[in-house]
């Protein structure tokens, strides 16, 4: 019982302190790993999980949406409460998304969308970074099929994870429209790609100029913020969740800091 109470004195203050500030705030995770040395991009699985308790115990200030429920809402769901709505992330398409992540968001029933470099989906290949890992690092179709069945929706992310900006128009194209028809072919019938997310972060005006030709409506940067109805739909604002990050820290990056 004391438990309880302290749980609800915990929201209360939270919605005190902050209320629910208008905005969507798309969080960006890489990997969720206990192996790998502490790294921005390397969040532990236990931090992971009590960022995700964070936001059930708190769904009344700010309310996880599915990537979908944006695209087709957009931009009516900017008015609706609470005024804060989370969506979570993932770039890349590691493995550990679907052995680490997956279970503690099947566990909150929380939605979330993985960004796959196709051109490394169900090999051996690795990120430079990751090279001397033993085994498979990235997911595998199986896994993606998995995770589609609970919530977890997939995007492209380009084949090979290029610098676009520092290519040609026409390769930049072949990069991002392989990867667009590769994640299509690989889910189920009907599955529309509404969103695109660039490698790095990167992108230049032929960049812009390609997703938009693809049929992309949306676009996720690396810009740090929160999104408004006016923010650029091929800009979108992400906030980076780093290794490092306590969950004072991540409880300010999501209510405070970009307010
Ligand atoms: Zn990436």
């Amino acid at each position: 019982m004391i438990f309880i109470k302290k749980i609800f004195r915990k929201i209360r203050n939270l919605g005190g302190r902050h209320g629910s500030p208008e905005g969507l705030v798309i969080l960006m995770y890489h990997r969720i790993n206990d192996n790998l040395p502490a790294h921005n991009l390397v969040t532990r699985t236990k931090a992971f999980a009590e960022q995700m308790r964070f936001l059930c115990w708190h769904a009344n200030v700010c309310r996880v949406i599915s990537l979908k429920e944006f695209e087709t809402g957009h931009p009516a769901i900017f008015g609706q409460e609470p005024k804060t709505k989370i969506i979570i992330t993932f770039d890349d398409g590691y493995r550990d998304n679907y052995l680490n992540a997956f279970p503690v968001l099947k566990k909150f029933g929380f939605p979330a969308t993985v960004f796959l470099t196709t051109g490394l989906i169900g090999t051996d290949q690795k990120f430079n970074r990751y090279a001397d890992l033993p085994g498979r690092d990235m997911l595998d179709w199986t896994e993606v099929a998995k995770m589609y069945a609970h919530k977890i929706a997939f995007g492209a992310h380009t084949a090979s994870h290029p610098h676009l900006p520092r290519f040609s128009y026409q390769t930049q194209r072949e990069e991002i429209a392989e990867s667009r028809a590769c994640v299509n072919k690989n889910l189920p019938p009907g599955e529309r790609l509404d969103t695109f997310c660039y490698p790095y972060g990167e992108y230049n005006a032929d960049t812009l100029k390609i997703v938009q030709e693809l049929g992309f409506r949306y676009a996720l940067s690396v810009i740090p913020g929160v999104n408004k109805p006016e923010t650029p739909l091929f800009e979108l604002r992400r906030i980076e969740v780093s290794g490092f990050d306590t969950i004072k820290n991540f409880e300010y990056k999501l209510l405070e800091k970009y307010r």
